[in-house]
This record gives structure tokens, C-alpha cells and sequence, in this order.
């Protein structure tokens, strides 16, 4: 019954049944719900975390789903992936399990391996450390295991660095960030156990930290990118509080890890809703704080216009990705920051530049101002150029070698990024109907006359070959 009041019709958001469990859980503990009283049923749940989870019980351990899969069970989407936790410790998980490995230094966590998929199986931890902090581990007598604690640091800003306090299922529950990521589904009865009211959240929509969101965003403010994330995805509101405890810490968003925004960043621009999550940001005062050079070129205009490709390519994105056309990062970039940078290469044409030079520069001047903050990967960075200044090459059909042209990794997305941006001017269109063809085909395919009138495509010139005298230059370089 609650999995039809819970998934987002929200016909009967104030069940009676709810209420009256989430009334008992203000008295006395978790509300739980029973195995006859939700519909998560087994044939949802991923086979390998059912085997995880049922050789947790075998061996007398707790075992239970956590976070976003419960959520999404709950509202009827299809989970990204299955996280579990249980009472045992790493070291015992290692034992149990022979495909284990154990990884992470700020979360110790334990990876349960499959042939095509992952398991995150994690210790319950607890937010608050409960014994003065040592970076020596106590062992017990017989040499097993001692729980470790004393792992929880803390920089004087109250960013949690390190938390590795391992504790029970509610304090497990209360360390998450919000009420509805905090329902765990418990394989010892199948119930669903809900310390902190995420079964009311979930019915109402709404995100909400768990606990105090000013010192939640403060300990890790990436928290403020994933409340917006989830708002959007899910179609959720953000409760007030917490609403106003984000517009109050955005600006602290650039102290989280570079690194880590960036993954956080392509979560929420690929997630299928990144147009709404990008007026949330903007809304917030996040957008800025993260993008600040490129937030203020977006309001300034160009020649009298505004920028609107930004605001067009974010829909495009998230039409694909509702399709399930992958977007590859250094593409997304390129649709979404490709107007900019053509801007900064038009500034270093003007300078005198060569062309592909001033592509490079532009680029570089892209990655300065933006990686202090998000750190773009070396790897997308040297991608997003080539999308970029690989433009120019289409044009020239059928140029030298096409078909290693066509055998880039990266073709596709250079011609889809012609196609997205460029591709309803008629000779663009034409081009890239020859590209497609001729990436079909070893054999170079005949180039359409209208092209090659149009002057689309340049005579080959016939290369002069300077001849060598020999041994010139290597006498030259030994004197
Ligand atoms: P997704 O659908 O993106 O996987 P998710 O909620 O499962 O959403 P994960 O990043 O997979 O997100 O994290 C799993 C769970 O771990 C979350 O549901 C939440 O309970 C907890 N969690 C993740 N990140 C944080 C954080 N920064 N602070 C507190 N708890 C977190
Ligand atoms: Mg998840």
C-alpha cells in the first residue's frame, strides 16, 4: 500500500497510515514497516545485493539497503545502485567475502565484486566521534578486530575530512544527508525502518537535512549540490529551512574539493533535468559562486543579444539523456561553455593569433578560471579542445585521409557538437550527411557537387617535397 501512496502521483500524501506511524516515531524510536505493508519486493532488488545481503545473515551480521535505492524503490524508479550496510567490520567483511576489496580512506569502505557490478557494502558509522581522537589502533587480547574509533576529523571550519566512526543503525541514519536518503530496508524481515521521518519527506516531496542544515552545509557543502540535484530529479521541493541555510552558505560551496565538484557537476548537468537543476543553482547563489567569470559573461550580452545557446543547450542535453543518449563530458562542455570559448578565440584572432592557437589559448584561459574551483580532468580538457578545434577539419571535405579522420575516438562527438550547434544551416547539414556517409565506408565517398561548388571543399594541392642534401644538417648540428 505505501509504495502507491508514496510514488509521486501524490494522490494520498497524508495517509492515515503514515500519519499514524510518523506519530509514534515522534514517542518511542523508528517507524517501521512491516514486509506486508510496503511493496519493495525482492524481484526489484539487484540479485548480487540480495546475495550480499542474505550472506550477512547467514554469518550472524546485520545486513540493509540503504540511501538512494530505498528511495527509489519506494517511489518506483529504477535505482542506480545498491549500497549496503551492516554491523560487521571491514576486517570481518574481508572474511566473509572472497570478492571483497577494501577501498577509501575518507569512508573505509568494502566493494563487493561481481562480474558486472559493484557492491558498496559500508560499517554502520556514527556522525559523532565517541572517544578522544588517537591514531593508534587498539587490538584486542586474542588478536580479532577492535572496532576502530577515534576516525572522525574535522577542519576548524567544521568540514568533516575524515569519518570512519563506526556506530549503530540510527546513528548510521542520522549521518546521512537527508530525511528521504535515510530509509533502510532490512533483510532480517524485509521491513523498512525510518529513524528520522523520510517516509513523511518522501510522501510530501520534500528534501530535508536531517538535523541542523547550517552545520549539515557546513560539514560538507557539496550536501548543497546534491539537495539541489535530487529537487530536480525527483521533482521535489526543498524544505524552507533548509532552503535558506543553502542561499545563506553558497558562496562556502569553493571550499569542498575541486575534484569533487567536478563529479558532482557532470551528476547534476547529466542527470536528465539540468535545466531545472542550473535555475536552482542560479536561484541559490550557487551558480555563481562556482562559475563566476562565466555567470557574468551569461548576463552580460553580445553585440546586443543575449547568450541564450546556453540555456537551449542544457535542454538538449537533457532531452538525450531522457533518451538515453549518452552525453560524453568533454562533449557536454563543449555544448554548454563552446560559446564562451569561441568568444575568448575570437579576442586572440583579433590579437593577431592563428587560428588554432588562439583555440588553445582560449581553452587555457577557460581551464584557468574555472579549475581553482571545479576541477576539469587534464584528460576532458585536451577532449573538449580537440571537439573544438577539430570544427575547422570538417569543413574540408574530403581533405587528406578521411577515413582517419572518421577512425577518431572522439568523431562522433566532433560531429555531434556540428550537428547540436550548427546543424539546421543547410550546408552544415549537407557536410555532416558526407562525414556520416563517409565514416560508413573504407572506400573515400564522392564529394556532392554542390559542396564542392560551394567551395566547401578545397583542391588538394600537390606537396612540393624539399629535397635533403644529405648529411647537411647532421654535420651542421655536430660543429
Ligand atoms: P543516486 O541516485 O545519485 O545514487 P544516492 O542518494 O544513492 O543517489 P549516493 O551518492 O549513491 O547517492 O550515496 C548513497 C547514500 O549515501 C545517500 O543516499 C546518502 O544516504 C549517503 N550520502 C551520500 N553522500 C552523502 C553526504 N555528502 N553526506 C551525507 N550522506 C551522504
Ligand atoms: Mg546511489
Amino acid at each position: 500500500m505505501i509504495q502507491t501512496k508514496i510514488r509521486h502521483g501524490i494522490s494520498d500524501r497524508e495517509s492515515s497510515y503514515s500519519m499514524k506511524t510518523i506519530k509514534n516515531q515522534e514517542k518511542s524510536g523508528p517507524v517501521v514497516i512491516a514486509r506486508n505493508e510496503h511493496e519493495i519486493s525482492r524481484k526489484l532488488i539487484s540479485p548480487n545485493a540480495l546475495r550480499v545481503l542474505y550472506r550477512l545473515k547467514d554469518n550472524g551480521f546485520a545486513g540493509y539497503l540503504v540511501g538512494g535505492c530505498v528511495r527509489d524503490l519506494l517511489l518506483g524508479r529504477e535505482p542506480k545502485d545498491f549500497d549496503v550496510v551492516t554491523d560487521a567490520t571491514p576486517g570481518e567483511v574481508k572474511r566473509i567475502f572472497r570478492n571483497c576489496r577494501l577501498v577509501g580512506r575518507r569512508f573505509r569502505l568494502a566493494h563487493i565484486h561481481f562480474q558486472n557490478e559493484i557492491i558498496e557494502l559500508a560499517t554502520f558509522r556514527s556522525q559523532a566521534p565517541d572517544e578522544p581522537e588517537t591514531e593508534t589502533e587498539p587490538k584486542e587480547a586474542d588478536g580479532a578486530e577492535q572496532r576502530r574509533h577515534s576516525r572522525m576529523l574535522k577542519d576548524d571550519d567544521g568540514m568533516i575530512l575524515r569519518d570512519n566512526v563506526y556506530g549503530t543503525p540510527e546513528e548510521d541514519a542520522l549521518r546521512r544527508d537527508f530525511t528521504v536518503n535515510s530509509l533502510s530496508y532490512n533483510i532480517a524481515d524485509f521491513s523498512i525502518i525510518d529513524y528520522t521521518g523520510g517516509l513523511a519527506d518522501l510522501n510530501a516531496g520534500i528534501i530535508r537535512t536531517i538535523g541542523d542544515p547550517d552545520v549539515r552545509f557546513q560539514e560538507d557543502p557539496v550536501r548543497m549540490l546534491r539537495a539541489v540535484r535530487f529537487a530536480a530529479q525527483l521533482g521535489f521541493t526543498i524544505e524552507e529551512k533548509t532552503r535558506k541555510a543553502l542561499v545563506a552558505a553558497a558562496d562556502t560551496i569553493v571550499r569542498a574539493a575541486a575534484p569533487r565538484l567536478f563529479d558532482e557537476m557532470l551528476k547534476l548537468l547529466l542527470s536528465g533535468e539540468g535545466a531545472k537543476c542550473y535555475d536552482l543553482l542560479r536561484q541559490t547563489g550557487l551558480f555563481q559562486a562556482l562559475f563566476p567569470d562565466f555567470a557574468n559573461w551569461l548576463s552580460e550580452e553580445s553585440e546586443g543579444f543575449p547568450h541564450t545557446r546556453f540555456g537551449e543547450m542544457l535542454e538538449c542535453v537533457d532531452s538525450r539523456v531522457q533518451q538515453g543518449t549518452r552525453v560524453s563530458p568533454p562533449l557536454l562542455l563543449a555544448l554548454l561553455f563552446g560559446e564562451y570559448i569561441d568568444g575568448k578565440t575570437g579576442r586572440f584572432r583579433q590579437q593577431g593569433m592563428p587560428w588554432q592557437q588562439s583555440v588553445n589559448a582560449a581553452v587555457a584561459e577557460f581551464m584557468g578560471e574555472t579549475c581553482p574551483i571545479i576541477m576539469i580532468t587534464n584528460r576532458v580538457a585536451i577532449a573538449l579542445r580537440e571537439i573544438i578545434s577539430q570544427q575547422m577539419r570538417l569543413k574540408k571535405i574530403p581533405g587528406r585521409r578521411p577515413e582517419s579522420f572518421t577512425a577518431r575516438d572522439d568523431f562522433n562527438d566532433i560531429i555531434e557538437y556540428c550537428r547540436i550547434t550548427r546543424g539546421d544551416k543547410k550546408d552544415v547539414a549537407r557536410l555532416l550527411d558526407w562525414w556520416t556517409a563517409q565514416s560508413r565506408q573504407q572506400e573515400p565517398v564522392p564529394v556532392p557537387a554542390e559542396l564542392a561548388a560551394a567551395g566547401e571543399a578545397p583542391q588538394r594541392k600537390k606537396r612540393r617535397r624539399r629535397r635533403r642534401k644529405p648529411n647537411t644538417k647532421n654535420r651542421t648540428e655536430a660543429e
